[in-house]
């Protein structure tokens, strides 16, 4: 190529470069400016009778005591008279994380499935392999479907611009954020933030249990889980509650204001605004993230109503994050997502604590004190000590509630 064509093309990268980092440099501006503006919408919003107020210390580790099968109506193995629920244990999976897959399904099985059958259902972006179907449907009595996601439910929307993504990955990677640029990434933090209750396996379905390959599960758990949930009326179960990175996700929290703005009457008045907005506990964090506190419930595990996902709510709000693009040009996770959205729109009642249910996925576990429970260490939260200040229970217990 002649030099004054190349140093043209050059130029015209740099002025690509350029004007794609002021503009991402802009939305994040523009979401700081909004903050003062944001402080009047979340003071609205507050709950006015606190049940909890935000200067209570923080609590002792509850994972140290006995802990048993939580209280409320339950319906053990042997109780046949009992229905069963509406519900599938759920996996979004790649073929060729098989084995990880099975090893999860073989603890799944041991500890709950076993007793009580629940159907098995995988997602993938690629038709699974015969060898997967064989190897996974090997694991359990109960039946598995595999299903493939569709093209419009998984790739990146039309209105997404691939300059900027290109650009605002790069301040992704200088910010250290993992998968920064892996498209794949992204595309699957969008799929289980808006898209999994959507998919036609699962139309006739309520209930869901989120499954990775390479957890481990290690109690023993003698009661049926969704039913518990139907009975008790609950709407969501977690294990581990957990502080993001906010470097990836600087303006979900002004976007998520934004949209609160135009729908005040989805906020529900027993809201858990204050643990999400809490600045006390790691004001940098709350400062990045521009008003959101980043803790979360850690999604890998999630127990929960398919029917509140689909909720005008939360569907709606999904949808105006789509429209808004931080999937791809920040890093938005389905976790603090899913997280908000509860948060907001659900009563704060309604939310559950398994920590009868020993949990990891690398590198965080939930282990509770039981004889239920073999292979992890009572209270544990992490092996990397330095990890310890990434667990928010504290900031959960304060704000919403301790048992
Ligand atoms: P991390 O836990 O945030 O590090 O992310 P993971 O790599 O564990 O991915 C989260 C879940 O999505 C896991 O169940 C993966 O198997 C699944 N997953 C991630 N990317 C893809 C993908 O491109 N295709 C499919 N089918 N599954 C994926
Ligand atoms: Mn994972």
């Amino acid at each position: 190529m002649p030099l004054n064509r190349r140093v043209n093309r050059l130029l015209a990268l740099i002025a690509l470069v350029v004007v794609s980092v002021f503009i991402v440099r802009k939305i994040n501006h523009s979401g700081t400016q909004q903050v003062s503006q944001q402080q009047q919408q979340e003071e609205s919003l507050r709950p006015t009778d606190p049940k909890h107020p935000g200067s209570s210390p923080p609590s002792p580790n509850p994972l140290l005591q006995e802990v048993g099968e939580p209280d409320g109506v339950l319906t053990h193995v042997g109780d046949t008279d009992r229905p069963r629920a509406n519900a599938t244990l759920l996996s979004l999976v790649r073929n060729s994380e098989l084995r990880g897959i099975v090893r999860t399904m073989q603890d799944v099985e041991r500890t709950f499935n076993s007793k009580f059958n629940y159907p098995w259902t995988f997602f993938n972006d690629e038709p699974f392999t015969e060898e997967f179907k064989r190897r996974t449907q090997a694991m359990t009595k109960a039946p598995c479907r595999y299903e493939l996601i569709p093209k419009e439910h998984w790739e990146t929307p039309p209105w997404i611009n691939k300059d900027i993504v290109a650009v605002s990955g790069q301040i992704l990677v200088e910010d250290d954020i993992m998968y920064a640029k892996q498209q794949s990434y992204h595309k699957m933090c969008r799929w289980n933030s808006g898209m999994f209750y959507k998919h036609p396996a699962l139309k006739d379905v309520r209930w869901y249990w989120r499954i990775e390959p390479n957890t481990r599960y290690y109690c023993s758990i003698d009661y049926d889980v969704f039913r518990y949930m139907e009975d008790n009326d609950k709407t969501y179960g977690y294990v581990i509650n957990i502080y993001d990175a906010p470097q990836s996700i600087r303006t979900l929290w002004p976007t998520t204001m934004e949209f609160v703005a135009q729908h005040p009457e989805y906020v529900n008045p027993n809201n858990a605004l204050q643990w999400l907005t809490d600045s006390e506990i790691r004001p940098d964090h709350n400062t990045i993230a521009n008003g959101y506190s980043t803790c979360h419930f850690w999604s890998n595990f999630e127990i929960g109503d398919m029917n509140f996902f689909r909720s005008d709510a939360y569907d709606m709000y999904f949808e105006y994050l789509d429209h808004a693009g931080g999937f791809f040009y920040e890093r938005w996770g389905d976790a603090p997502v899913h997280s908000i959205g509860l948060g907001l729109f659900l009563d704060k009642s309604k939310i559950h604590w398994f920590k009868d249910i020993g949990y990891l996925h690398m590198p965080y576990y939930n282990c509770p004190a039981s004889k239920k429970c073999s292979g992890c260490q009572a209270g544990r939260f992490t092996d990397a000590g330095y990890l310890n200040r990434e667990n928010c229970i504290d900031n959960f217990f304060k704000y919403v509630h301790s048992d």
